[in-house]
């Protein structure tokens, strides 16, 4: 069965994303738990916890079904030493807020070199990043999701996903988001049923699908390979509806949120009903 949502908005108060994903018929969400653009938030007070509980339930959507996502601020691969701190303290707070919400994961962009430091060295930054969180926290699984490659951010190659992964100490608690816009404007083509067949294979063969713990889905302005990051409606842009039905028909995207990160939120309860029209 498909968990099928949108990244709603979470304006007014955490509690308030449930209900604004019930509103659009969604059966999984994402959100920020905090202002994404500001590097400090004010604690979880536990009012607030217990009504994003009340309201979770409310909307039916299990918490396994919420995909979190991190402030686009963070950098675990920050080659200053300074600015990495700042960003692993702002991660921590982040787990911990999912945590107390009682949610299970917490999504997340793999980091940037800024042409500073090697792939490599930026890698091992993230990985060290990622050991001391789940060290220092419990119960949340750190997913990375991979990257369009735009700029000097890595997880792009799937190659960037396994070498965390591989690095990651407690292996339960890592996973990964794969976001079909980022896959498509890396490379991977996912257009024909040849194409999508061949990029999950390689994805099966160089990662592994038991890491697979989310989806992000969304059609690409640019063309495959662009590296460039600008999602699309589904359908009007360059990846097209087939590969949105090779997904909804793949019993690997079972059981996990499957979120929708297009840009028209006032069509998105138009594009769920037309994911699930996709079943066969
Ligand atoms: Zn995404
Ligand atoms: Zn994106």
């Amino acid at each position: 069965m498909k968990y099928v949502g949108a990244h709603v908005s979470s304006s007014g108060g955490v509690f308030n994303a449930p209900l604004n994903a019930k509103e659009i018929g969604a059966k999984a969400f994402a959100l920020f738990t905090k202002n994404q653009r500001q590097w400090r938030a004010k604690p979880l007070d536990d009012e607030t916890i217990e009504k994003f509980k009340e309201n979770l339930k409310k909307s039916g959507i299990e918490p396994k079904h919420v995909l979190p996502h991190d402030s686009y601020l963070i950098n675990l691969g920050h080659p200053e030493d300074e600015k990495w701190k700042k960003s692993l303290d702002a991660f921590i707070d982040e787990v911990q807020r999912c945590s107390l919400l009682g949610l299970d994961k917490l999504n997340f962009h793999p980091g940037s070199h800024l042409k500073k430091i090697s792939e490599e060295e930026c890698l091992d930054k993230i990985a060290e990043a990622m050991n001391i969180t789940l060290n220092e926290t419990d119960g949340v699984t750190l997913v990375i999701e991979n990257t369009a490659g735009q700029g000097s951010n890595l997880g792009h190659r799937f190659e960037h996903l396994a070498y965390l992964i591989d690095r990651v100490e407690d292996k339960s608690r890592v996973g990964v988001c794969l976001d079909t816009c980022h896959t498509f404007t890396a490379g991977y083509d996912l257009r024909s049923k040849e194409a999508y067949d061949e990029t999950m294979a390689e994805f099966e063969r160089v990662v592994g699908f038991k890491y697979l713990k989310g989806m992000h889905i969304n059609d690409s302005k640019p063309p495959l390979g662009s590296r460039v990051d600008r999602h699309h409606s589904l359908g009007c842009g360059e990846i097209g509806w087939d590969a949105f039905k090779f997904i909804m028909n793949d019993p690997r995207m079972d059981d996990i949120p499957l979120v929708l990160e297009t840009i028209d939120e006032s069509i998105w309860a138009q594009e769920i009903c037309a994911l699930y029209d996709l079943v066969e």
